[in-house]
């Protein structure tokens, strides 16, 4: 079964949806993750310039599978506010735009941080997700999926355990629409001690099941296990350590799960280098 491991790519000029791909083969990514616009604006770039044609053309010509592309949603987005009634509109809205720009680009999947509930009650803002999430999934003719990305659990975020997760999934009519991207940072931040993998992914399978297992956001942490922070570093370079990500890529049961590198990219590291070296099957002592 073929092993999907690639990256984070930025959607920009002049080439966008068609550079994006052209990157993604040049670096070795047989998946990938864009924001469709700018993740801290609402804003999307005219449809018109984006390239997705060409971008398109060329997904076809090298077989890449279009399944394993992800978007990510912008970070704004908080359809979990049930505080400020204006944030929560404008979040809904967004979130339908990013569904549409998603139809565009032939995207079926889309990561979505669950939102906070900013000073308000957390049960209420659970519930106004559902619902939200339920209205929007509901109208959906493009049978979109929706990736609730695991969080690693600061100030009041939504999502950073298991059992809230699947709360959340529980509520939600259109099953089959909705699921999980787990970010190696964020679990390992809120709690999940990541030097046990096999039980960890046991753990998730037990309380959501690994079938929700959409999409997977390999990360380094900077910061220690439970420590609520959500600092990504290089892999190798942080508190998981290169062995259990390593582990994580090469898990069998995780092999057509995109897994998706959102490291920093410095003079010494890129996603290339960081591809080919979780790629390598040099045996590994755990
Ligand atoms: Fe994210
Ligand atoms: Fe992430
Ligand atoms: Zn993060």
């Amino acid at each position: 079964m073929e092993n999907y491991l690639g990256c984070y790519i930025a959607l920009e000029g002049p080439d966008f949806y068609y550079g994006i791909i052209k990157k993604a083969i040049e670096i070795n990514a047989n998946c990938f993750m864009f924001y469709a616009g700018s993740p801290q604006t609402y804003k999307k770039p005219p449809i018109s310039l984006l390239k997705i044609k060409e971008g398109l053309e060329l997904i076809k010509k090298n077989n890449i599978n279009k399944n394993k592309i992800v978007i990510h949603a912008s970070y704004l987005i908080n359809i979990a506010n049930c505080i400020n009634k204006n944030v929560y509109e404008s979040s809904k809205i967004a979130l339908k735009n990013e569904i549409k720009m998603a139809k565009e680009f032939q995207i079926n999947t889309i990561v979505l941080h669950p939102g906070c509930a900013v000073g308000g009650n957390k049960k209420k803002s659970i519930e106004l997700l559902i619902s939200t999430l339920n209205e929007i999934l509901d109208n959906d003719e493009n049978n979109i999926k929706i990736a609730l990305e695991t969080m690693a659990g600061k100030g009041s975020e939504l999502g950073s355990t298991f059992e809230e997760l699947k709360e959340i999934i529980n509520g939600i009519n259109k099953k089959n629409n909705i699921g999980v991207c787990l970010d190696t940072c964020h679990i390992f931040d809120a709690g999940y001690d990541l030097n046990d993998v096999n039980k960890i992914i046991q753990q998730f399978d037990k309380i959501i099941g690994l079938k929700k297992l959409f999409v997977i956001h390999i990360n380094d942490s900077k910061n220690n296990c439970g420590s609520h922070k959500d600092r990504h570093e290089n892999i190798g370079l942080g508190k998981i350590g290169f062995n259990n990500i390593y582990k994580i890529i090469h898990h069998k049961k995780l092999a057509s799960i995109p897994k998706i590198l959102e490291t920093p990219e410095t003079k010494e590291i890129n996603y290339k280098k960081e591809i080919a070296m979780l790629k390598t099957t040099i045996s590994q002592s755990s």
